[in-house]
């Protein structure tokens, strides 16, 4: 019975899609950073399908995902390969509703590509303030239709880009030349090490989905011994298994790497908390990877707002 009443309301969907117009519209958005700038510049309630601690290039669409876009008036997805397993039904949806792909407006010679499949682009654009800016601006005309002013809020939804963008600079500046690189679980990090000037490497490749090779735990234990790096760091959304690897294998050499703290890299912090926003996730990341690689940043990051409730 359940699955017929759900058959109906699906179709009373399709029958009048904008019909819930005159209320709030139904934003769905797949990842937790596409739905933070929908709701900044829009001032609407965004749901994010992939939340806290949830990988989005594993992430297969869940009955409820279906059920909720299926819903949805507007629709924003990453695309970039990035949320793999949605890029099928997403096709079907545009039929029903407005669906933007947010950064595959980006122009081609801005983006990186998967070294493991070069003609594959790197999809984790957020981490680079400026290609976050342009993203926004791409979901501008967009969202223009779902709300008033959204062309002043995106403006000041830019500008908190920008000022997290220059705190980011400024402290990732202050590592020593030698310790600046940036070992984490995955490969999430290449436009964050490009605009902030750090070497990067990821246990694992771009996608989440391949396990790292004994050789390549070797050639990062070196790599570690021979910098002095001293900490390399875990991510909310992927496993810590081969980094403790990393750590053991370091030791035994002699030198000493600890767990520099818990990056944020495809999944933010908890909805409602400052790191369950854009920038308090690169706050935190910012701030941590400054700090437990020898250089200089406040315990509690731009804002004082760290690890406070938001
Ligand atoms: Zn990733």
């Amino acid at each position: 019975m359940l699955a017929r009443r759900t058959f109906l309301g699906l179709m009373a969907g399709a029958l009048a899609p904008r019909l819930g117009l005159a209320d709030t519209p139904a934003i769905v958005a797949t990842t937790g950073m596409i739905a933070d700038a929908a709701r900044a510049m829009t001032g609407l309630p965004v749901t994010a399908l992939i939340g806290p601690g949830m990988d989005p290039h594993g992430h297969r669409p869940t009955r409820n995902d279906i059920l909720t876009l299926s819903r949805a008036d507007l629709v924003l997805w990453h695309g970039l390969n990035l949320e793999a397993q949605f890029a099928k039904l997403m096709t079907g949806l545009a039929q029903n509703a407005t669906v933007l792909a947010v950064a595959e407006a980006l122009p081609a010679d801005l983006l990186l590509s998967d070294p493991a499949y070069p003609d594959r682009p790197d999809p984790h654009v957020w981490f680079d303030p400026g290609l976050w800016s342009q993203v926004t601006q791409a979901m501008e005309p967009t969202l223009a239709p779902f709300s008033p002013d959204v062309a002043a809020k995106a403006a000041a939804y830019r500008a908190s880009i920008d000022t997290i963008g220059t705190y980011a600079k400024d402290v990732l500046a202050t590592i020593p030349a030698e310790s600046r690189l940036l070992v984490t679980a995955h490969d999430a990090f290449a436009y964050f090490g490009r605009a902030f000037g750090l070497e990067v490497e990821g246990v694992q490749g771009i996608s989440t989905e391949s396990e790292a090779g004994l050789s390549r735990i070797a050639e990062l234990v070196n790599l570690l011994v021979d910098r002095r790096v001293p900490a390399v760091f875990v991510e909310s959304s992927v496993s810590d298994r081969a980094l403790r690897a990393l750590i053991e294998g370091a030791a035994a050499k002699g030198h000493t790497v600890r767990i520099g703290g818990e990056l944020f890299s495809d999944a933010m912090g908890p909805e409602g908390s400052y790191e369950g926003t854009w920038a308090g996730m690169m706050d935190h990341n910012a701030t941590t990877i400054a700090r437990a690689l020898g250089g200089e940043a406040p315990e509690r990051g731009a804002m004082g707002m760290l690890g406070s409730d938001g």
